[in-house]
């Protein structure tokens, strides 16, 4: 599936082809707190598909704490939106952030991981009161 993404002050485009299937949630802490939020929504894309039209994304390099993987997390250096991550050194997938994307309501999740430190009230919003806007 073709998408386009853009970071929110507009400087990162980008194109790909993603695997729809290959949607999902990731509950760990690490995504909590890149993305500032519950959880993180990533799709995956081969690294052949995927061209930055525009702008050039910083880099920061991760360390999983458990396991010492190192791994690249582009953001935009002027508004802070998270593009994409990535492996350090020749990366094969790029995983793209399904907020990002235009495409991006059309992708549902397909799995959720790292569910042991899922927020508990993250699985379930309903009865949350809900407003057509603020
Ligand atoms: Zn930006
Ligand atoms: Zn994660």
């Amino acid at each position: 599936m073709e998408v386009d993404g853009r970071c929110h002050c507009g400087a990162i485009t980008y194109r790909a082809v993603v695997e729809p299937e290959k949607a999902g949630l990731c509950h760990c802490s690490d995504c909590q707190m890149l993305s500032g939020s519950a959880y993180r929504a990533s799709v995956q894309a081969p690294a052949a598909s995927f061209r930055i039209l525009t702008g050039q994304p910083k880099i920061y390099v991760k360390t999983t704490a458990e396991s010492g993987t190192k791994r690249a997390h582009a953001f935009c250096p002027d508004c802070g939106t998270p593009v994409y991550s990535a492996a350090i050194s020749d990366p094969q997938i790029y995983s793209l952030r399904i907020g990002c994307l235009r495409q991006r309501a059309e992708l549902a999740p397909r799995r959720q991981i790292w569910c042991r430190s899922a927020l508990p009230w993250s699985a379930n919003l309903e009865g949350v009161p809900r407003l057509p806007r603020q």
